[in-house]
Formats: structure tokens, C-alpha cells, sequence
């Protein structure tokens, strides 16, 4: 019974890794292909990112007309600064990321490049000077080497290899059995949650973009590995403007600009200081329901060491 039971078990666990890597896939293609339903203008406007400041000016916006997710939502993210935003799920964080790399159109108000609204420009111009650093990074059954010129396919060995000493895995890969060319994926090496991000650090410094929105990974690394990868992410946000959807709000304590976005709108603003100074403001609230929820997991470390 055992024997007649085992392929169908390799079967199951097949399927659900299909299903993962078409999760992993659907999420990628989300970010990097756009919908049918946004077109290029017939005269499109060059777009040159320089200073790259961004502008959301009374932004109204939903995927469905009966459901508005956005609401007359306006902010500025000045040359090289850095925003924030945080709020609880569903609220429209990822929709406002989504919106800047213009994978839908808005209803009301514009989005701003330097000045030019992003509806104006190529959309393949607009993406390919935005750097995404994604929740999780989808790796090719390829080279490590492929992996992170994927980003800027006409990238030189050597820029390849710099970018990977920015992002700290350099080393890890001159490790690996084939160094740069060895396969890495479902069907290579493995890599482990925190490498992979350090290859979305190492795409985005070689791509070398002036804009980078990086969405902050929910699954939590553990603690040392976790403060490793902020500070390589720290390093790379620094001179480029900055748009970071942040889950743990200690990581995002020095952002020039914090927006707490709720059911669509923006319910607060300001410094992480300026907001905690808010007592029973959203921010405050949950910046003290994170703390108690990482006290909580100090003093269950303390116990397990002590058992
Ligand atoms: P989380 O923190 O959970 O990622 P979020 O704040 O980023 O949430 P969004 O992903 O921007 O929230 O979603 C905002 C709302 O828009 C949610 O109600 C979501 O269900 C809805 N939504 C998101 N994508 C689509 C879509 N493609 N079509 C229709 N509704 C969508």
C-alpha cells in the first residue's frame, strides 16, 4: 500500500512547488509586465531621471469602479529622500508603488517624475530607470551570474562583480562550485531568503537607478542576518530617492518622511519622532504593539536559554 501511495505523494509535493514558483512567477510578472489596458502615448515625452523626485498629486484611484482604493491621496518624495509607508494590510501601499511604475491608469490627479507625469512617458523608459527591490526575488534557473545582470543585461563582468561587493555576496559566490557560473533556482543551488534579497540589492546597484522602492520582506530572516541586509539596503538607498513599504517599523525609525496610509488615505505624516509624539495615533499604536510583540519574543528567547 505504501509503494502504491509513493508517487502519488511525489506527485502532491510536485504540484504545490508548481503552484509555488506560478505564485512566485504571477508576482513577478505583476511587477515587471504591464496590463494590456495601459497604453504609450502616441507622442511620449523623453524622461531623463536626474533628480528624481516624485510627486503623487491628488491621486484617486481603483482597480474597480464600485471600489475605490485610493482617495485624492497627494505627497512628495524630494531628490534622494527617503519615504516610508506603513499602514495595516490592504490599506494601498503596494497599489501606490504599483501606480508610480504605472502598471494602471488613475482616475483623478497625477503622479510626477521630475516634473513629468509618468502617463506621459514610455512605459519601458519609466521602469527601466525605477530599481524594485521586491518582497521576494524570483531567481532564473541560471547562472548567479545571470541572475543579477538581469537587471542590465549589457552590465560587464567586472560591473556584475561590483555590484555583488555592494550588495556583500561576492565573496559568498566565489564560494560557490562555479563561482559566477554556477546554476542557482529550483533547479541549481539553492539560495537561502537572505542571498536572494542580497541579488535583488546587487540587480538594482548595477541597474543604478536615481528612484528605488523597495518592499520590505514580511517574512522575518533571523535577527543578525536581518541587520546585515538593512544595512546593505541602507547603503544602497543612500543619494537615491526612496520609496519603502515597511512591515517592521524599527527599520524605517530614520526616514526623512513616514505616511501612515489607511483604507486608502493618508491618516498621518511626518518623522518617526513627530509621530510617536501623536499619542493614540495610529503610528503610536502600532509602533507599541511591534514593541511589545518583540519584547515578547526576547523574553521567550531568555526562557528557551535559560530551560
Ligand atoms: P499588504 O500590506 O497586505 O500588502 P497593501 O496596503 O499593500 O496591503 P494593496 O495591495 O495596495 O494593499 O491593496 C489595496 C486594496 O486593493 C486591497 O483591498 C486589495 O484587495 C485590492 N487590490 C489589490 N490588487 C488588486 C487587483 N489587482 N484587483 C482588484 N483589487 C486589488
Amino acid at each position: 500500500i505504501l509503494q502504491l501511495y509513493q508517487p502519488l505523494n511525489d506527485f502532491g509535493s510536485y504540484y504545490k512547488s508548481i503552484q509555488k514558483n506560478l505564485v512566485d512567477m504571477e508576482k513577478m510578472l505583476d511587477l515587471m509586465h504591464e496590463p494590456v489596458e495601459v497604453k504609450d502615448p502616441i507622442k511620449p515625452t523623453p524622461l531623463n531621471v536626474e533628480k528624481g523626485e516624485i510627486e503623487f498629486r491628488n491621486v484617486t484611484f481603483a482597480y474597480d469602479e464600485r471600489n475605490p482604493i485610493l482617495k485624492n491621496v497627494s505627497f512628495r518624495v524630494p531628490s534622494g529622500q527617503t519615504v516610508a509607508i506603513v499602514g495595516p494590510s490592504g490599506g494601498g501601499k503596494s497599489t501606490l508603488l504599483r501606480l508610480l511604475l504605472r502598471f494602471y491608469d488613475i482616475q483623478e490627479g497625477c503622479i510626477l517624475i521630475d516634473g513629468i507625469d509618468v502617463k506621459e512617458v514610455k512605459q519601458q523608459e519609466l521602469r527601466g530607470q525605477i530599481g524594485v527591490v521586491p518582497q521576494d526575488t524570483v531567481l532564473f534557473n541560471n547562472t548567479i551570474k545571470y541572475n543579477i545582470r538581469y537587471s542590465r543585461i549589457d552590465g560587464t563582468d567586472e560591473e556584475v562583480a561590483a555590484a555583488a561587493v555592494a550588495a556583500k555576496i561576492h565573496e559568498k559566490i566565489l564560494g560557490f562550485p562555479d563561482g559566477y557560473d554556477t546554476k542557482v533556482g529550483e533547479r541549481g543551488l539553492r539560495l537561502s531568503g537572505g542571498e536572494k534579497q542580497r541579488v535583488a540589492i546587487a540587480r538594482t546597484v548595477l541597474k543604478n537607478p536615481q528612484i528605488v522602492l523597495l518592499d520590505e520582506a514580511t517574512s522575518a530572516l533571523d535577527t543578525s542576518t536581518e541587520r546585515h541586509i538593512q544595512k546593505s539596503l541602507q547603503q544602497m538607498t543612500v543619494n537615491r530617492t526612496t520609496l519603502i513599504i515597511a512591515h517592521r517599523l524599527s527599520t524605517i525609525v530614520h526616514a526623512d518622511q513616514i505616511l501612515v496610509v489607511k483604507a486608502g488615505e493618508i491618516v498621518e505624516r511626518g518623522s518617526h519622532d513627530e509621530l510617536m509624539q501623536r499619542e493614540n495615533g495610529v503610528y503610536f499604536k502600532l509602533w507599541n504593539k511591534q514593541l511589545k510583540e518583540r519584547l515578547k519574543v526576547k523574553s521567550k528567547i531568555k526562557r528557551l536559554g535559560r530551560a
